[in-house]
């Protein structure tokens, strides 16, 4: 069978110099390779690195209307050309293709939200601030900036923050994970399409040694990462210490706290979908269901229902709910789990194991799995396991079930199913996580917002996108002005343009 080719994107076109290393990419409904990845070296990564700095000499100075222009183009291209990114990332991911075509709807609405860039960067103007002087504020552009992204969204993720750059006069080096390289290479083309300058955009492939050589270049301004606690800790500490903006998300534990009140159909179904969509390799999945007292029994019957009748298989099937894991070793990693909650004395109420599979065999399978009675200290509960697997506690109240939220170390999203505002104002109030879902399980901002988590989950200030992320990619400047002369700018009696 033969396997596809996978480059790094630099100055607008395909690099054409061999690789030294490389990753093998594949398709993980059948577990067959399918790509051959280039990883970069610093030398390459410098490459892209110059690229970008180089365009960034002209990028910064072209008009916020051309700017737009191509940003709104971009967005027209991306928006008719969905279906086709949406089979890349099934392809090389293995969610299923309506899944694929959400994470593409929710990249777009960023794109949307950044053709606002004019409206978005204004700054502010005091006239007479002292006799005959005026105070005005700008904020411009960074420079070159990068862009590090996980494999569970490969197209969502590295939209939350490179239209707002672009917009905005940056330039960008994407490094998207090794695990499903092809969307970013899909989006640069894209680009180029849409009349973005050469160099703009650049994208290199690579593990460990391309993030660390983009980090400690002194040419990149900012970081903006997503992935696993212990990378997002190590980008942080590195990149700051090498002087630059940094804002890194990492891994995350949600939590559900299903009240008596709530309405228990709705609740089993948001804990069916929130937690095994994606095969539950999402960051705001469920992980973790808090039923108070005395609801437990009657919901881990409803969600048990709901489990047995999802279709698993292949992402490119009309029918499947849920496809497989994103490699072998992930799939081994996540099926350790349901021994160790087994030697932990959790219950293993369902065994993804035993569900049925419509896809080959080589496929990086497991079904949809549930534990109850789980208890913080098992290593299913403490442990971000980013699979299809949903535990349950009990709680005997409320205040245990926030207090327990609040404990954990990770704070990415919590959700409160209930029917009692007083009961959901206090939740948002007292809830100690970025984002939060009032009988909403994956409480994803829209782009007007901001995405970021508290505590484990998010090292630096800045949240991604929404106006968090048009302050992280702009510095301000603030400028005081006093003018002894009038000043005027001749004669010119044509209708004023967007120059
Ligand atoms: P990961 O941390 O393994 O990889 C993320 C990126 O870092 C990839 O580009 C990878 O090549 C690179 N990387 C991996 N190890 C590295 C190292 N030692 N040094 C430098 N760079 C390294 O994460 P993943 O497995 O691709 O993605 C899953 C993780 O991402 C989960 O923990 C999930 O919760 C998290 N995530 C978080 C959010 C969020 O918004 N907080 C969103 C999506 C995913």
């Amino acid at each position: 069978m033969t396997t596809t080719h996978i480059t790094h994107w630099i100055g607008g076109q395909p690099w054409r110099r061999a690789a030294r290393r490389h990753g093998e990419v594949y398709d993980p409904a059948t577990g067959r390779i399918t790509g051959r990845v280039d990883f970069a070296d610093a030398a390459v990564v410098d490459e892209a690195v110059g690229a970008a700095l180089g365009a960034f000499q002209q990028w910064r100075h072209t008009s916020m209307a051309r700017r737009s222009t191509v940003l709104f183009a971009f967005r027209e291209l991306l928006s008719a050309r969905r279906e086709k990114l949406a089979d890349i990332i099934v392809s090389e991911h293995g969610k299923v293709h309506s899944d694929a075509l959400g994470e593409i709807a929710r990249g777009l609405e960023v794109v949307e939200y950044a053709c606002g860039i004019p409206q978005l960067i204004k700054g502010g103007f005091t006239e007479q601030a002292s006799t005959g002087v005026d105070v005005y504020s700008i904020r411009q552009p960074l420079g070159p900036v990068a862009v590090i992204s996980p494999f569970n969204f490969p197209a969502m993720v590295p939209m939350w923050f490179f239209p707002i750059a672009v917009a905005a006069g940056n330039t960008v080096v994407v490094k998207p994970s090794e695990k499903d390289p092809s969307a970013a290479n899909f989006l640069a083309a894209l680009w180029r399409e849409a009349g973005l300058p050469d160099g703009v955009f650049n994208v290199v492939h690579g593990d460990k040694p391309a993030v660390d050589r983009l980090l400690e270049h002194p040419d990149i301004k900012a970081v903006s990462f997503v992935g696993s606690t212990p990378v997002a800790r190590h980008v942080y500490e590195t990149g700051t210490r090498h002087g630059k903006r940094v804002q890194a998300l990492g891994g995350a534990k949600n939590h559900m706290l299903v009240l008596p009140d709530a309405d228990l159909d709705l609740a089993a179904d948001a804990a069916v979908n929130a937690g095994f969509g994606a095969a539950g390799e999402r960051c705001m999945a469920v992980s973790v269901l808090v039923a108070v007292d005395p609801v437990g029994d009657a919901l881990v019957a409803r969600i048990k229902e709901r489990m047995a009748a999802l279709t698993v298989g292949p992402g490119s099937a009309a029918g499947s709910e849920m496809g497989p894991l994103v490699t072998g070793i992930h799939r081994d990693k996540v099926t350790a789990y349901l021994d160790a909650g087994v030697t932990d004395g959790a219950a293993l109420t369902v065994d993804g194991r035993k569900h049925p599979v419509e896809g080959e065999p080589g496929g990086f399978w497991l079904g949809p799995t549930l534990f109850d009675h789980v208890r913080p200290g098992m290593s299913v509960y403490d442990d971000e396991i980013f699979g299809p697997v949903l535990s349950v506690v009990r709680a005997p109240s409320f205040d245990e079930g926030l207090a327990l939220i609040n404990a954990n170390p990770y704070g990415n999203g919590a959700a409160l199913f209930t029917n009692d505002g007083g009961a959901a104002r206090r939740f948002q109030h007292e809830v100690e996580v970025g984002m939060v879902g009032i009988n909403v399980p994956i409480p994803v901002p829209v782009a007007s917002y901001s995405f970021g988590g508290w505590k484990s989950s998010l090292f630096g200030d800045s949240h991604a996108y929404g106006e968090d992320g048009v302050k992280f990619f702009t510095r301000g400047k603030a400028v005081t002005q006093r003018w002894p002369d009038p000043s005027h700018g001749g004669i010119n009696l044509g209708f004023p343009t967007h120059q």
